[in-house]
């Protein structure tokens, strides 16, 4: 199979074409660019801003066979940047997709790979437009570019947090890298139920981006500073607080905890808050409002099955993150900082 005959075999009827028409794609595989009207149906005439993201995936560093399908790594890798496009506020529209191959990968894997893009695009609304495609001498890289857009100068930067703010996050963090754990030692799966196994892997290797968590909080208006919670929690707490010139306090005896995350990290002797501070991947919203709009937002999100929930405050300060914690001997609260560890590539 030619280049073209494989780019053809992937993307041929990824989508179906009102997909394409209602993202306003005039001509999207197949020429030298690809070609999108400025303006689209939806837009009523609003002025939007547009929102551009793009994230690499390399094998060995980012996935390995013995924990993600091809199918996997396609989903995770849209997901990802998606992720980024709900932490603005906006709306994932499309995207181009370059893809490096080692010689030992066949069309009909890569075909598996580009299933799993295909699902996420379809479930999220967005449209594969274009991209490209080389040979690697080693390993698999897959960078994927996703263009959103937001309404004009509203989209949510990391920049706005206030002292006084509210700290909250719209899901559990730590699931993901249980999940991982899970996935390296499937000897520990006989101590747990299969669906804690199950949720756990799926959050893993399907991570499911917050768009409607993401534009809620954008259409409410009141949400000062958000990220998505791709590198753990403790070093997304550390962008905002630098962003913002603040500091952020994590409060433990908030923190939202799941059954299948309490119940893996006891039989697997690992530290559940590890996990959630540190782990990453969980592709959850971290950000901060006004403490006088959380409890109407908190609402507004049960109303529609979505979860929310308080986890500290933002405090003056020269940009670090604290643990909060019971000391029980001492019978009041101790913070501790915590340090600024995440998966950085150059340390
Ligand atoms: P050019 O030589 O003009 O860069 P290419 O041969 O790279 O064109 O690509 C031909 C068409 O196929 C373009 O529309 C490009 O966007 C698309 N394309 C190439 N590789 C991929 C890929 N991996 N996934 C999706 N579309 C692709
Ligand atoms: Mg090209």
């Amino acid at each position: 199979m030619d280049e073209f005959a494989r780019i053809s075999f992937w993307t041929n009827e990824g989508q179906a074409p009102d997909l394409l028409e209602a993202r306003g794609v005039r001509l999207a595989i197949g020429d030298d660019a690809a070609i999108v009207a400025a303006t689209n149906k939806e837009d009523r005439n609003e002025a939007y801003d547009w929102l551009y993201t793009v994230d690499t995936m390399v094998e060995e560093i980012h996935f390995k066979s013995e924990t993600m399908s091809l199918e996997a790594i396609g989903y995770k890798a849209l997901a990802s940047n998606i992720s980024d496009i709900a932490a603005m506020g906006g709306i994932p529209m499309h995207a181009v997709v370059a893809i490096s191959i080692p010689s030992r990968y066949s069309p009909q894997q890569i075909k598996q790979i580009y299933n799993g893009i295909y699902q996420c695009a379809n479930q999220y609304g967005v449209a594969i437009v274009g991209g490209d495609t080389t040979s690697s001498p080693h390993s698999l890289v897959l960078t994927i570019t996703v263009i959103g857009k937001v309404e004009a100068g509203t989209a949510i930067r990391r920049s706005g947090a206030k002292p006084g703010d509210v700290l909250f996050v719209t899901g559990i963090a730590g699931k993901s890298a249980a999940g991982l754990h899970l996935l390296l030692n499937a000897h520990q799966e006989q101590h747990l139920a299969q669906h804690h196994l199950e949720m756990l892997k799926q959050a893993h290797q399907a991570p499911q981006p917050q768009v409607a968590q993401g534009r809620l909080l954008h259409d409410l208006g009141s949400c000062h500073a958000l990220n998505d919670v791709s590198d753990g929690l403790a070093s997304e707490a550390a962008e905002i607080a630098a962003a913002s010139a603040v500091d952020i306090v994590i409060d433990e005896q908030l923190l939202p905890i799941s059954e299948s995350l309490s119940q893996y990290s006891a039989c697997a002797q690992q530290s559940t808050l590890e996990w959630i501070l540190y782990g990453g991947e969980d592709y959850i919203l971290l950000g901060s409002m006004p403490t006088e709009h959380f409890a109407k937002t908190k609402a507004a999100f049960s109303e529609q099955g979505m979860e929310l929930y308080e986890i500290g405050r933002v405090e003056q300060g020269q940009g670090e993150v604290w643990l909060e914690a019971l000391d029980a001997k001492l019978e009041r609260k101790q913070r501790t900082c915590l340090s600024k560890r995440g998966y950085n590539h150059f340390i």
